[in-house]
């Protein structure tokens, strides 16, 4: 969404992606600006807003790319329970090259998570290529994770080693080499693509990733903090970006043109519509700037503590990109819009979530997609629509 201030046009042609919904977008949406207490944690009304997070349903894709970020020792030890650890196989996998190569000459990826830069580097530079490159498709192996709970388990020690060190900086790091600078970075992000022998950064930008001074995105790389931000999360949250990263979970994807993302209408932050629905942050409040407005459904942003409306949000959202929207796809943003909407107590509000349920409801038994987008887009304009 393009926020009132129009800043993200900018940020459009900074950015070699298209951070979440950054079309511009025509039709200038008026936004809500309610001041509040900067304090995320207080209330800042008498009335306490509804909030529509009970009864959370989260859009199947919420996780989509979340192999793309930062994997979390949390997640990582819920999945080992789910999949019931068991078998202990070789702890790092086993380099089948290069055998001729006397043991001591050898280094394991744990070796690099450990030891020295500079000690790693120079045995760096007298190893083979082709022994460099197991090593890296031995971490590329683990990122898949293929190996279920095991190459988590790796990945996770890999990743503690480093990132408890406190002589990995940008100073020391710029004697490292290539290779070794590579696995450093993916084991800190958790990406495997800085492994990918077509992404290219250079040795200054991969450093920079690794002191979170670029956003990991390879898609986005954008300086951090991105847009100079001044932002407690900006400026305290190591490696988040707020062109491409969610506020409250800290991951990116690729998704576009969806009301999968909401975006702040103050301060263009980011934040996944089932991220926002789950910490209560879409709730019942006043809108518009006289503090005597009717109540609607509000959107907190977690970085600024300010509220956005919805309503124009998604209709713009609608407008804008329905047309272009298969089958599957107008179902999951009618099904946003329905749990965005849930707990609406304006009759707006109300209406534009029953009229959802009901498109869903008839999707489901046959309705053309081609009839339901003119119903939600007639409805949007606030035109009855009788579909036949
Ligand atoms: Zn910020
Ligand atoms: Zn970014
Ligand atoms: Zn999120
Ligand atoms: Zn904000």
């Amino acid at each position: 969404m393009v926020t009132s201030s129009g800043s993200n046009i900018h940020h459009l042609s900074a950015s070699k992606m298209l951070p979440p919904r950054q079309q511009p977008r025509t039709g200038g949406l008026q936004t809500s600006l309610s001041l509040v207490t900067s304090d995320p944690h207080l209330s800042p009304d008498t009335q306490e807003p509804r909030s529509n997070s009970d009864n959370i349903r989260e859009s199947p894709t919420e996780s989509a790319s979340s192999h793309e970020t930062w994997p979390t020792a949390d997640v990582a030890m819920a999945k080992k329970m789910e999949n019931g650890n068991g078998k202990a196989e070789n702890e790092f996998p086993e380099h089948s090259v290069v055998h001729r190569l006397a043991n001591a000459d050898k280094i394991t990826l744990c070796d690099i998570a450990r030891e020295r830069v500079d000690v790693i580097s120079e045995k760096m530079h007298r190893l083979p290529d082709e022994f460099l490159e197991e090593l890296k498709n031995g971490l590329r192996v683990i990122l898949e994770g293929n190996g279920g709970s095991q190459h988590r388990d790796e990945f996770l020690i890999l990743q503690k080693l480093v990132q408890n060190r406190a002589d990995l900086t940008a100073k020391t790091l710029i004697r490292a080499h290539r290779v070794q600078l590579e696995i450093l970075v993916a084991i800190n992000t958790g990406i495997q693509a800085f492994l990918h022998p077509s992404i290219s950064l250079t040795q200054t930008a991969l450093i920079e990733v690794f002191v979170f001074k670029r956003c990991r995105n390879i898609a986005c790389q954008n300086q951090l903090p991105a847009e100079d931000c001044t932002c407690e999360i900006c400026a305290n949250r190591n490696g988040f970006c707020n062109l491409c990263m969610c506020v409250i979970c800290n991951k990116f994807d690729f998704e576009v043109n969806t009301c999968r993302w909401i975006g702040c209408d103050l301060c263009s932050h980011w934040t996944h519509t089932d991220c926002a629905i789950r910490d209560g942050q879409i709730c019942m409040g006043i809108s518009g700037k006289s503090v005597a407005g009717p109540t609607e459904m509000l959107f907190r942003c977690r970085a600024c503590n300010r509220t956005s409306e919805l309503l124009g949000w998604v209709k713009d959202v609608f407008q804008h990109c329905a047309p272009a929207w298969d089958r599957d796809a107008l179902m999951r943003e009618i099904d946003f819009v329905s749990r965005i909407f849930r707990g609406s107590e304006d009759s707006r509000g109300r209406k534009l979530y029953w009229k959802c349920e009901e498109l869903l409801e008839k999707m489901k038994g046959g309705l053309a997609e081609s009839t339901a987008c003119r119903v939600i887009l007639m409805f949007f304009q606030g035109t009855d629509y009788a579909e036949h």
